[in-house]
């Protein structure tokens, strides 16, 4: 792995361009392997010295950043003039935010959590870009300004580009304030009353920042009665409008004859980070498990929870975005089952990505866009010689590799 520093970037990129070398685009290398292997050999050029906070605009509510930035001293740095990068950890990191990798790495792979329910996705929060082209030109997109809409288009494609397109060293991104407080509401009980009280939640004037369902394995993992759920987080500024809502709502869950437990702050946070792979979720064995991200119609997220099969699989989904993640240990799954998970999702209007998986690779990590000859057209245009991420071009299913 190279890591250059800030100043030997281009003329690194130059020399590779120059040369035809194959090479990855990496922030701190923490989840470098998801997803479909890269055609190697590879040379892997890694930001991680690209880690400064440039400007936070405190009234403004923006943040400039270098894409190396860990996203963990990101939100240190936002947390100490009460404000936040209003996103979840990602998927398998500590509950403190340890190990949750770079700010760059999180744009590359655009996922979003539940917490996309209230303050939306990645993309939506980034208003400027900094890249570094294949060929080793520096360009950039947006600005400082939330209303600048410029470059809007190039930030979107590069927001889940994986590393395919360029490699990104700035991000400037909407910051916002944070909510003093939090309460939680864990609603268990058979699927239809849950989904009648979340489809009253939609439609009323309550505003939970994340409403997730989970399925009864995820409960049992998060040392709860083995049922589907409902996970609320509500926060605000007011304490009073929080305990009204919190009444509000186990009211209706009471008159739906759904278990509801009230979660403190500390609690809640406890629940969330099972639901974000904490440490463990994958098994004990060392062996390399499933970590698989779906996606489906919101109003279809009770029908794939009915399944049968699917009771013994962690899963989470956001209820507004039909947007989560389910795993499993190697020995837990069968990569049939997974494949009927992924016919399923597609039925009901939706996807499945296969983020990791047991090796040998038995499954494509993603299947063909409808748009696959765009994203191909696309790809021809920011990297000519089809360095980046070899084989790994997210909407394009990668043919079998030697390497795989
Ligand atoms: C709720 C949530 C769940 C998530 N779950 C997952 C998950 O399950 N799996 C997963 O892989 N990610 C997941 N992510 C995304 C996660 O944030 C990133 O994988 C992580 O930030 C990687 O950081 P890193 O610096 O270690 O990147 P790396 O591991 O170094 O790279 C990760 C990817 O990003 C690309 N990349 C990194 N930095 C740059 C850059 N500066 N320019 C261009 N491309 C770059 C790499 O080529 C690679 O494809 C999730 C995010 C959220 C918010």
């Amino acid at each position: 792995m190279i890591t250059p520093e800030p100043h030997e970037l281009a003329d690194l990129v130059r020399q590779l361009h120059a040369a035809g070398t194959p090479w990855l685009p990496a922030g701190l290398a923490s989840r470098l392997s998801w997803g479909p292997a890269v055609q190697g050999p590879v040379t892997v050029v890694s930001c991680r010295s690209l880690n400064r906070i440039l400007d936070h605009a405190v009234g403004d509510f923006t943040v400039t950043v270098e894409a190396g930035t860990p996203l963990r001293e990101l939100q240190d740095a936002l947390r100490s003039k009460h404000q936040w990068l209003a996103i979840d950890w990602p998927w398998g990191s500590e509950a403190d935010g340890a190990g949750a990798g770079s700010i760059g790495g999180l744009v590359a792979r655009g996922l979003a959590g539940g917490l996309c329910h209230r303050y939306l996705g990645v993309r939506d929060q980034l208003i400027g870009i900094g890249l570094m082209r294949a060929d080793g030109v520096a360009a950039r997109a947006g600005g400082k300004v939330v209303k600048n809409v410029a470059g809007y288009d190039l930030m979107r494609l590069f927001t889940g580009s994986w590393g395919s397109l360029g490699l990104i060293t700035e991000l400037t991104l909407r910051t916002t304030p944070q909510p003093p407080q939090r309460l939680g509401l864990l609603l268990q009980g058979s699927i239809e009353p849950l989904d009648g009280l979340r489809r009253w939640l939609l439609r009323s004037s309550l505003t939970p920042e994340l409403i997730d369902w989970w399925s009864p394995a995820l409960s049992r993992q998060a040392a709860r009665e083995p049922l589907n759920a409902l996970l609320l987080s509500l926060a605000s500024v007011s304490a009073e409008a929080l305990a009204d809502q919190s009444v509000e709502i186990q009211r209706r869950a009471e008159a739906l004859a759904l278990h509801c437990q009230p979660l403190d702050q500390e609690r809640l946070e406890a629940l969330r980070a099972v639901a974000l792979g904490e440490r463990g979720a994958l098994g004990e064995t060392g062996d390399q498990g499933w970590l698989l991200r779906l996606g489906l119609l919101p109003s279809h997220a009770a029908a794939l929870l009915a399944e049968r099969g699917l009771r013994d699989l962690p899963l989470v989904l956001g209820s507004g975005s039909g947007l989560g993640f389910a795993w499993a240990p190697a020995d837990a799954l069968p990569a049939y089952r997974v494949e009927e998970l992924r016919r399923l999702c597609q039925k009901l209007g939706g996807f499945l990505t296969v983020l990791e998986q047991p090796s040998p690779r038995a499954l494509p990590a993603w299947q063909d866009a409808p748009s696959r000859p765009l994203i191909e057209a696309v790809k021809r245009e920011f990297d000519p010689k089809q360095q980046l991420a070899r084989g790994r071009l997210p909407g394009v299913q990668a043919r079998p590799s030697p390497c795989a």
